[in-house]
């Protein structure tokens, strides 16, 4: 039987040690804490799904594909980890990243449509939109319960047959291994899937270099009308803001995507910043003006681990030995199609998309809404 041992049980971990289970490997799984643990990127309340992604039809055919693992995920599991609440684009400009995104959809078939501003005024009581050209509403996109899915997937893979391993792991420099709180483990592969850890258990040249930076999101009261059915998603791309309705009470997610100070993952502050708190009243009084004096009813400082061009690291570092990382901030939706994608490679069936390799990368901002450059409306 082939073997594998999978470092980090965030979704990206948690997924493929899954996945690889259910096709026929021996799973171990090393992790330092519990998985959900609150310094993981993948603890975070929520996190939303949508398939734009500007130009690249790549990440759109994956997140398609990725919503129909968590629906089913969901239906194993017995509880909604996916609410499908459809998601708004506030389109400032007629031939930005919106209409290009849109574009994309269209060939893939991907449900989509483009509504007047005043829609989402009738979504939105009081919404800020007069600077807008058009909305690109996508009815299938939503918020994933991500905390909860992490555990539940978690619970999954356990069920499956992945021994768990709660130890902080080093690498093995005689073989395909790992040394786990001193005692050396070996298989046929092993995937760091460490996310903003990653780069200090591995040098990483320069240009490739991951930065991990502290991003806080806030959430705040809205009346109960908005609560039921929850307001769709939505995100601003232009002024690098996103957020969600109120789902299961916790308020509505309004958020910024512009990356904060680099940040210690095992010793920063989990208390979110008043500035952070100042930019998003800022972002309110734009757009939902009426919640302008909204309390903050939940908050929280999570980290992004970020490449230059938003490209994520799946490279076979050396012989069986894999790294899966640079999620930059976008990969929790994509985790149960990501794993079947790396299980495919790690069995032989799939190339390695060169995109993802372990060379210089250039920036970029086409692939979030925030970053170095300007967009290029695609
Ligand atoms: C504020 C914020 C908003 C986001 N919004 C979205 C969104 O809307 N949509 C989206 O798709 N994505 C979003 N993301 C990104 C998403 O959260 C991440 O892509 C995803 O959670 C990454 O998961 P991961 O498993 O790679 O990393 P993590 O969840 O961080 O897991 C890594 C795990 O590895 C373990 N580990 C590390 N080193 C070791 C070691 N040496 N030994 C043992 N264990 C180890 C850690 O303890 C940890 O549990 C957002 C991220 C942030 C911070």
């Amino acid at each position: 039987m082939k073997s594998v041992i999978v470092v980090g049980a965030g979704i990206w971990g948690t997924s493929l040690a899954l996945r690889l289970a259910e096709t026929g490997w021996r799973v171990t799984l090393v992790e330092q804490y519990a998985p959900g643990h609150v310094h993981q990127a993948s603890a975070g309340e929520t996190r939303l799904l949508r398939c734009s992604h500007g130009s690249d039809d790549w990440y759109a055919r994956m997140a398609w594909r990725a919503r129909e693992g968590w629906l089913r995920l969901g239906e194993r599991a017995g509880e909604e980890l996916y609410t499908e609440t459809g998601m708004m684009w506030f389109a400032q400009r007629e031939d930005g990243w919106e209409s290009v995104s849109a574009q994309v959809l269209k060939n893939l078939d991907i449900p989509h449509e483009r509504l007047d501003p005043e829609e989402a005024g009738r979504r939105f009581p009081g919404f800020g939109g007069d600077d807008l050209a058009f909305v690109l509403w996508e009815p299938n996109a939503g918020v994933l319960r991500a905390r909860r899915a992490t555990q539940v997937t978690a619970r999954l893979a356990r069920a499956a047959g992945v021994t768990f391993v709660r130890a902080r792991a080093e690498p093995y420099e005689k073989g395909t291994g790992v040394v786990a709180d001193g005692e050396v483990l070996t298989a046929d592969r092993v995937v760091w899937a460490c996310g903003a850890w990653l780069p200090g258990l591995f040098d990483l040249k320069l240009d490739l270099k991951l930065e991990v930076t502290r991003q806080d999101t806030l959430h705040f009261g809205v009346p109960r009308e908005w609560t039921s059915p929850p307001l769709p998603a939505f995100c601003d791309y232009e002024l690098s803001a996103y957020g969600h309705g109120d789902l299961d009470g916790m308020g509505m997610k309004v958020t910024s995507d512009a990356e904060g100070e680099p940040y210690d993952v095992e010793t920063g502050s989990r208390q979110v910043l008043p500035r952070s708190e100042e930019l998003a009243r800022d972002y309110l009084r734009r757009r939902f003006p009426s919640l302008l004096g909204a309390p903050v009813v939940f908050s929280q400082v999570c980290q992004y681990t970020l490449t230059k061009d938003a490209e994520w690291i799946i490279a076979e570092a050396a012989d069986g030995v894999w790294l899966l990382g640079g999620d930059s901030g976008h990969g929790f939706k994509h985790a149960p199609a990501l794993a079947e994608h790396v299980a495919d490679i790690l069995d032989g069936v799939r190339e390695v998309e060169p995109r993802f390799g372990l060379h210089e990368r250039t920036a970029a901002r086409g692939l979030r809404t925030s970053g170095e450059t300007a967009p290029s409306g695609g």
